[in-house]
């Protein structure tokens, strides 16, 4: 059996038109564009490869974008500052600042000023808390693709067995949180995990979210499971998944692929986040 491919960049590609449309349609209605604000610190080149793909989103999708580099040598000062003037400007509907930030800054305290209708990453404590109390918010863009692509393909979620690897706050976390919310049975799995292998084998869904080239491999899937790789790995300047594509690809049902998969999806959620901290705002004003 060769398993089907969840293709992200075609999916990525539907859902921005989509966006594009419902953004033309806010700004007839309101009067303006929905606006995202980008803050950059220092000058990591991937970082800015990030920012510079996030602000090209916006530019596909008709919301207007509003992009701050700050110097390496930023205080938090400087930092807060500028996330003060953009929670307080009334143009601006989603803020999102740029991870890692240099070494020497707080971020928890930086992404704490957010104010939570305009957190579009879906970071904020309060929104975090949401989520795990199952109110509408919103979520990280990351496991909100994921889920976009299995609603998409029609693979419910109810009663299954969910396995997530991975338990890190933009990540992990959140997507068992998805999981559990589409009534699936969810185990979350880290590097502390006893009998990897065999939780795995027992998965319906797999998310693999580790941040290790190709961990996963085809004796740890059960036949016919949906296998959803998050990871993102340099590898002898390819880029390759958590998943051992072409091993698992026989025994799964569905299969996301690395590049092309959840990667795309997760740049465009952020773009559907923006849209909707834009809408709630004007609701939330009359
Ligand atoms: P992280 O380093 O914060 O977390 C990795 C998790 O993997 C940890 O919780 C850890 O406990 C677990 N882990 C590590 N070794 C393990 C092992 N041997 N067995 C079981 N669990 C183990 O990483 P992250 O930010 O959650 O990202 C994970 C991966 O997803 C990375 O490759 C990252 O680049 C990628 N990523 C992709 C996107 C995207 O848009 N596709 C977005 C965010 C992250």
């Amino acid at each position: 059996m060769s398993a089907v491919l969840i293709d992200g960049k075609a999916l990525s590609a539907r859902k921005r038109e989509e966006i594009k449309k419902k953004c033309e349609i806010f700004e007839q209605e309101y009067g303006r564009k929905i606006c995202l604000a980008v803050v950059l610190v220092g000058n990591d080149p991937a970082s800015e490869v990030y920012v510079r793909n996030k602000i090209r989103g916006c530019e596909a999708t008709d919301i207007r974008s509003l992009s701050f580099t700050l110097p390496q040598t930023a205080s938090q000062n400087d930092v807060e500052q500028l996330i003060c003037a953009l929670s307080a400007d009334e143009s601006v509907d989603g803020i999102l600042v740029q991870l890692p930030l240099p070494k020497g800054l707080d971020e928890d305290r930086i992404l704490n000023l957010i104010p939570t209708e305009k957190d579009v990453d879906g970071f904020h404590p309060v929104n975090v808390g949401k989520l795990l109390l199952g109110k509408e918010t919103i979520v990280a863009c990351t496991p909100m693709g994921v889920m976009t692509m299995l609603h998409d393909n029609d693979i419910s979620v109810a009663g299954k067995n969910a396995v997530v690897i991975g338990r890190s706050n933009i990540v992990g976390k959140p997507m068992a949180m998805l999981l559990l919310r589409d009534h699936a049975t969810v185990t979350i799995c880290h590097s502390r995990t006893k009998n990897l292998k065999e939780i795995c084998k027992n998965a319906d869904i797999l998310v693999a979210a580790i941040g290790k080239p190709e961990f996963v491999t085809a004796d740890m899937v059960k036949d016919g499971a949906v296998v959803i790789d998050v990871g993102i790995n340099r590898v002898n300047g390819k880029l390759k998944g958590d998943v051992d594509f072409d091993s698992v690809k026989e025994k799964a049902s569905y299969i996301t692929p690395v590049p092309g998969g959840v990667g795309p999806m997760t740049i465009t959620t952020l773009l559907e986040n923006t849209y909707l901290c834009g809408v709630r705002r004007e609701r939330a004003k009359s």
